[in-house]
């Protein structure tokens, strides 16, 4: 293992908008550190970027950076250019083993609506407005991982199968993740499962209790997955935290994402046990608008304010990066895809550069 330099920030445009969206961001730290914030900016390749150059989706030299640093700010990967490559090739296998070799087992997705974007959710607006939600998903494990998996032919008829495992010591270290976000909250815990059917869901549900046992403090309820599914749409702001495996985190949180209706603002957090982060938004690429200069940068500036926060622990830096993006909101600026009819939107860099503006003021005071 290289030496690891916690101030170290490691950035990985990536493809599509990803590069435009990460510029913004970038700016935003280089802002912080003209301010005294003590951190190194190295860039990297990563996904079809790095395929191109080197033929690997996450070469030798992103391995070693990816080492080295404490935190990485990602854009997204992928592109129909690289449909036809090997899968094991692809820039989505760089993104799974960036996540696989730093065992970034924890992510944490917010799903956030601030009381300016309330219209955009496609929920009535008193169901959404300042939702402020956090959803916990099991990221290295489970039905995506599990083994035995395979497509096989028996008598000429074709079947596939995957398995959900899951063993207690995976389940005790993302519960441990979650009950210690929840303390940073509002002290509610949600833990979705599929105990009335699923084994796995079982074990996953008593050892969310044993691990309870360390965190009174902390309310924790338990909920079965169609039912989750159910509640998030129908009355959202019950939930504080919510925990749950892979598969079901999968889904939820994309659920989640879409009441706040705006892709483009929404940021994400993949941890491991040192608090050593990859953080990124969580849309793709969004190849149909790359190279346009108009996407929403939002979601990878608040990236930088969760990477601050949790890998560097600089909470009043994260703090002035989300008040310098509720200040651009309040001030009416815009990015098309959150913008309504009779907004003219602004390019990306001049999200970024309000952006700037705002968080500069907040510095001087
Ligand atoms: P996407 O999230 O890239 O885009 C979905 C829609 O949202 C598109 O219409 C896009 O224009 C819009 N959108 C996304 N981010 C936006 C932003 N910041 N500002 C404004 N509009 C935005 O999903 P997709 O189109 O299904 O996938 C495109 C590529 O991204 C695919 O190659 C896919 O594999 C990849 N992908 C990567 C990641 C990742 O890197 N983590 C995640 C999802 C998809």
């Amino acid at each position: 293992m290289a030496n690891l330099k916690k101030s170290k920030i490691l950035v990985l445009p990536g493809d599509g908008i990803g590069p435009e969206i990460v510029d913004e961001a970038v700016k935003v730290l280089e802002c912080l550190r003209e301010n005294g914030l003590s951190i190194e900016v190295e860039h990297g390749l990563i996904g079809g970027a790095a395929y191109d150059k080197t033929n690997s989706p996450f070469p030798a030299k992103t391995i070693a950076q990816a080492e080295e640093c404490g935190a990485i700010l990602l854009g997204a990967v992928g592109g129909p250019q690289y449909d036809q490559v090997e899968r094991h090739l692809r820039p989505e296998q760089g993104l799974l083993d960036i996540r696989a070799h730093l065992n970034l087992f924890a992510n944490l997705r917010p799903a956030l609506l601030y009381a300016e974007l309330a219209s955009a959710s496609s929920l009535k607006p008193e169901l959404v407005a300042e939702l402020d939600l956090l959803i916990v998903r099991e990221l290295t494990g489970g039905i995506y991982f599990g083994q035995p998996r395979a497509q096989e032919v028996e008598d000429n008829v074709r079947r596939a199968y995957n398995t959900m495992v899951y063993d207690e010591n995976e389940i005790r270290r993302i519960a441990h993740v979650a009950f210690l976000a929840a303390q940073k909250r509002d002290r509610r815990l949600c833990s979705v499962d599929k105990a009335n059917v699923l084994e796995v869901s079982l074990l996953w549900r008593e050892v969310m209790e044993e691990v309870h046992q360390e965190y009174a403090d902390v309310e924790l309820s338990h909920m079965y997955v169609d039912n989750a599914a159910m509640q998030l749409v129908r009355a959202p702001k019950q939930f504080d935290v919510m925990v749950t495996s892979n598969l079901f985190g999968d889904i939820l949180s994309d659920a989640a994402a879409m009441l706040t209706g705006s892709i483009g603002m929404l940021p994400s957090a993949s941890l491991n046990q040192d608090n050593k982060g990859m953080y990124e938004p969580i849309h793709g690429s969004a190849t149909d608008i790359a190279g346009k200069g108009i996407a929403n940068p939002l979601a990878t500036i608040l990236s930088v304010a969760m990477l601050l926060r949790y890998s560097l622990n600089q909470q009043q830096a994260a703090q002035n990066i989300e008040q310098a993006v509720i200040a651009t909101l309040q001030q009416g600026v815009r990015t098309q895809d959150i913008a309504d009819a009779n907004t003219k939107a602004v390019s990306t860099g001049e999200m970024g550069n309000a952006v700037i503006k705002n968080l500069q003021k907040i510095l001087l005071v």
